[in-house]
């Protein structure tokens, strides 16, 4: 279980000496508090102010011996999060399901792995893609990243037929030298497995659901950290070149100035 919902179901839950009952849990209807939470507008992990919206006054005249049997009561869990730096809002929820604790942060604005430039086509189909993984959903989730792809390559110009299509004719211009800047710096095989693996997510695979087991975390992970590259490669690093460059231009006039 991550941390920091250990620590807020421990918040929650919080452990009394009562004078009648003797070490007793109770329930924090009222607690509000702050923890680290990722933030899916700053993309990073951020102090959050978190507010526990589940009031139930019978629950919180009870008082429990253990842990578990408090937590068992008075599932799911449901919270206001609040970013400190940005302000957007998200709604965490969590849950007991057999025997493991289980939690989801439904957020108000899109995110998963989209960076802050990138296409909102795009945005959308990665904050798909994001949650859909947390809810377990791991081939849908995969087929929303081909999706997001299939969107980046049409927002750069490769608008005709299908994604297999697009990243054929990239794969032209790359020869011809004659394609984006990006697509010289890319390798586009990991565009190629992209487009593999959410097909297969999709598609019958000869009648072998089984198949689908291969699509885990360890993988969207990995094709996340791939996409992430791809955005910062094609939306993100030109802008900070061109910013870095006013910089020093900027520098090298005030310094001429000076003589
Ligand atoms: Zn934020």
């Amino acid at each position: 279980m991550n941390e920091n919902i250990d620590k807020l179901i421990h918040e929650t839950f919080e452990k009394t000496n009562d004078p009648v009952n003797g070490k007793k849990i109770r329930y924090n209807s009222d607690l509000i508090t702050e923890n680290e939470f990722y933030c899916n507008n700053c993309l990073d992990d951020r102090k959050m102010k978190v507010i526990n919206v589940k009031m139930r006054e019978d629950i919180n005249r009870n008082m429990y011996n253990t842990f578990e049997e408090a937590f068992q009561r008075n599932l799911p869990l449901v919270y206001e999060l609040e970013c400190l730096q940005c302000k957007s809002k998200a709604c965490l929820i969590v849950q007991k399901m057999n025997n493991e604790i289980k939690d989801i942060v439904l957020y108000e604005k899109s995110g998963g792995c989209a960076s802050k430039n990138s296409p909102d086509g795009v945005k959308y189909y990665l904050n798909e893609a994001k949650l859909s993984k947390q809810i377990g959903a791991k081939s849908a989730s995969m087929a929303m990243y081909r999706a997001a792809l299939d969107f980046l390559l049409f927002e750069q110009g490769y608008t005709q037929g299908m994604l297999g299509n697009k990243i054929k004719k990239l794969e032209e211009d790359r020869e011809n030298n004659c394609g984006p800047k990006w697509a010289m710096e890319i390798e586009p095989q990991f565009l190629e497995a992209i487009k593999d693996i959410g097909n297969s997510s999709i598609h019958p695979n000869d009648g072998n659901i089984k198949n689908q087991e291969e699509i885990d975390e360890n993988l969207l992970n990995l094709v996340d950290i791939v996409f992430s590259e791809l955005l910062d490669k094609i939306y993100e690093q030109p802008i900070r070149s061109k910013n870095n460059l006013e910089l020093l231009k900027n520098k090298i006039s005030l310094l001429n100035k000076k003589e």
